[in-house]
């Protein structure tokens, strides 16, 4: 692998994370909204244990264990930063040697 292809596959991870904190809030602010009382579940502690055993049941898809305003500039960063990001793969798979070189027979 390549010193650019490592860099983008570092890059690809840490956008990844950053899909994940997006979608667990989410998760937190979509599960709250279908509770009839969110406020009263929230100040009771139930919904922390709820997130709880959530999280251990569905460790692929947690809800966030703490609310974080997600601002519209923090998902339109995100945005601009993965289309980037697939734009630059996408030109350096083309020419990458590694990567398009025939396998060693
Ligand atoms: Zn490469």
């Amino acid at each position: 692998m390549c010193e650019t292809c490592r860099d983008l596959l570092n890059e690809a991870l840490n956008l990844a994370l950053r899909s994940e904190q997006f979608e667990e809030q989410e998760r937190r602010l979509s599960t709250l909204a279908a509770s009839l009382d969110p406020d009263a579940w929230e100040e009771s502690g139930q919904f922390a244990r709820y997130v709880d055993r959530h999280n251990v049941v569905y460790p692929h898809a947690k809800i966030a264990p703490a609310s974080a305003t997600m601002h519209l500039w923090v998902q339109d960063q995100y945005d601009k930063d993965l289309a980037s990001w697939t734009q630059r793969a996408r030109a350096h798979m083309m020419q990458c040697r590694p990567f398009n070189s025939p396998p060693e027979s």
